[in-house]
């Protein structure tokens, strides 16, 4: 399997094309990440929300994996806000997630809400979803079996809401703008996800009329809530939650991989499971069986995107990636067959999954 030869991107990686060196549009194409934003101008955002009542000044959503439970550390520690933690029972996590959660929270004394799915809707969903999915296996609406954890923004704005707190930090970085699938959905690969939010429902749109067995009416309001609601950007959150402002940590500060594990597993007494091939997106199942499924098709997964802006911004080494996802994107098999039998799809409909299409 050919690869970049500056990145790890594959040759059946969405719209990839090799120049004479060797190297994919995605690497020439490439603009610096990191913004324009820094900590100075964090500490202006946050000073606007810091009271001396002792009520919240923020809200961290936090699922127990990496990088929230690092925004959740920095907030407290660094920055010394007082913070409320919102965090989502996921029926597809692992149960160190909720544990970090609550040694994080426990810790650092920060009160807690968790939020639980109602009858069974994020399983109805996945189960759904995924189901239309093979009927018609097509990459760019593969997202689509996530929709149901698409629901929490909207219960955490009511929970800001209802707390009086107005502002939210979450914790994405720019390494996690995977590329791949805006070009799944016939969309540039340089442009940045807070811009393409039209297009992406447009995409997604075009790819649902394509496979009409999405366009269940009993999903259709889900469906909805989740374009609507799907992150603290979407139309619906700053519509009907105008007062209330997001922001993500890591677009301000620097995130740094390796400064923040050793601080949430030396500060907060922060694990993963002892079977986890990364440190990094373990804490959801359905992630699991997302990346195994674009192995398959693409030869890469979100790890060798992340690993390859990491590349071109001088972070790793293009050796230390190529070691790294030969670890990394080694899937316990197992986790995934569970969650076919939980969903009651038959394996026997997706053993294409466990074998290699590409070497
Ligand atoms: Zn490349």
């Amino acid at each position: 399997m050919k690869r970049c030869s500056k990145c790890i991107l594959t040759e059946y990686t969405p719209n990839i094309a090799f120049n004479e060196e060797g190297n994919c549009n995605y690497c020439e194409s490439h603009q610096p990440i990191g913004g324009t934003e820094n900590e100075k101008q964090l500490l202006e955002v946050l000073d606007k929300y810091r009271r001396n009542d002792g009520k919240y000044e923020c809200i961290v959503p936090i699922s127990g994996g990496r990088d929230s439970s690092a925004v959740l550390l920095k907030m407290v520690k660094d920055y010394n806000m007082k913070v409320l933690a919102v965090s989502y029972d996921n029926p597809y996590s692992p149960p160190e997630t909720q544990a970090n959660v609550r040694n994080a929270t426990r810790i650092l004394g920060v009160d807690l809400v968790v939020l639980k799915p109602k009858r069974e809707i994020h399983q109805r969903i996945f189960k759904h979803n995924f189901n239309a999915w093979l009927k018609k296996p097509r990459l760019g609406v593969l997202p689509m079996m996530c929709a149901g954890c698409k629901l929490l923004v909207w219960e955490i704005l009511k929970v800001a809401k209802k707390h009086k707190v107005e502002l939210i930090v979450d914790g994405l970085n720019r390494f996690e703008d995977t590329s791949y699938k805006k070009a799944l959905l016939g969309m540039d690969i340089g442009s940045q996800w807070e811009s393409t939010y039209k297009q992406i429902f447009f995409g997604v749109i075009k790819e649902m009329i394509r496979n009409p067995r999405y366009l269940n009416p009993a999903y259709l309001p889900t469906l909805a809530n989740s374009y609507l609601f799907g992150d603290f950007y979407a139309l619906g959150s700053r519509l009907f939650f105008k007062k209330i402002k997001s922001l993500d940590l890591f677009y301000y500060v620097k995130w740094d991989e390796k400064e923040l594990l050793s601080r949430i597993q030396s500060e907060i007494d922060w694990t993963y499971p002892a079977g986890a091939p990364s440190t990094w997106r373990w804490d959801c199942r359905v992630a699991y069986l997302k990346d195994l499924i674009y192995l398959h098709y693409l030869g890469i997964t979100e790890k060798d995107d992340f690993y390859s802006k990491m590349i071109r911004e001088g972070v790793i080494s293009r050796e230390e990636a190529l070691k790294r996802i030969d670890r990394e994107n080694r899937y316990p098999q197992a986790i995934v067959k569970e969650l076919f039998a939980e969903a009651e799809i038959p394996v026997g409909r997706c053993e294409f999954l466990f074998h290699e299409a590409h070497s």
